[in-house]
């Protein structure tokens, strides 16, 4: 078991899901996965906490609606898919969370509306409504009018900035993977998972290069740089596979699973 959560109170919670973790980017939905994951919202909800959802996914639904199995490389085409498939990612959760009497908000962002302290109070503001109206906020990056998290970060600095924003107590970043390897798992399949990080060392650093993924962009190093701006103001991380059965659960309990980066403060 991890101490620190027995020390430690974790009443607000991000959790982000990546789109490795959602789809197959051909035209398969793991809708498997969603209500593993809804499932585990309900119960953080009902037990009074507060949950926000950062979710991946778009552009992989809108290849479901278009049947286009490779991930274009074109901006455009790209921004063009997140716009077919967002609502329908939306429909997809609705209709899931509808069966546990959740209602969901979708909000639509760019990393711009963090910088504006006008912008910066009006995005605090409307969260901070969502969760007082027992509404489970959904953000995703708004791919029509930026694309930093498509070309770069797969919703990691998105998510590292709502963190910011809303002094949440921790953020679960949730995808395919065990957590961070000794070395790159797909050189050396004798890899083995770093339960808890200190502090990011260059060695950590280093550890996380990314590797190859066809459907989405984010991947080890852009969720260490992520992390890196949430422990540093004081907010624990932890990366973990979302497709173990009540991963989110788990890890709040203190099993450990996934790796744990304790906060500097
Ligand atoms: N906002 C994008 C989406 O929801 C980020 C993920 C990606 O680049 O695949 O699809």
């Amino acid at each position: 078991m991890r101490s620190f959560f027995l020390n430690h109170k974790m009443e607000s919670i991000i959790i982000k899901v990546g789109t490795n973790l959602l789809t197959d980017g051909k035209d398969i939905i793991y809708y498997d996965i969603i209500e593993k994951i809804v499932k585990q919202i309900a119960e953080l909800k009902n037990a009074g906490k507060k949950v926000i959802l950062v979710s991946s996914g778009a552009i992989g639904c809108g290849m479901k609606i278009q049947k286009i199995k490779e991930r274009p490389s074109k901006l455009e085409q790209l921004q063009a898919l997140a716009a077919i498939g967002q609502p329908h990612l939306m429909s997809i959760y609705e209709k899931i969370f509808n069966k546990y009497n959740i209602k969901i908000g979708q909000i639509l962002m760019t990393k711009e509306d963090t910088k504006d302290s006008i912008r910066r109070t009006h995005l605090r503001n409307t969260i901070s409504e969502l969760i007082e109206l027992d509404i489970l906020p959904i953000i995703n990056e708004n791919d029509t009018v930026a694309v930093e998290e498509i070309t770069f970060g797969d919703n990691d600095t998105l998510t590292a900035l709502v963190g910011l924003l809303m002094f949440v107590d921790i953020v679960i970043f949730l995808s395919t993977i065990d957590g961070l390897c000794d070395c790159n798992p797909q050189k050396n399949p004798k890899f083995s998972i770093i339960h808890e990080v200190q502090k990011i060392t260059h060695e950590i650093e280093k550890l996380s290069q990314d590797f190859e993924s066809n459907l989405s962009i984010g991947g080890m190093k852009s969720k260490i740089n992520a992390t890196k701006k949430l422990i540093n103001v004081g907010i624990p991380v932890v990366i973990a596979n979302g497709t173990q059965d009540n991963v989110i659960i788990d890890i709040l309990k203190g099993k450990i699973i996934g790796t744990l980066f304790l906060p500097e403060k």
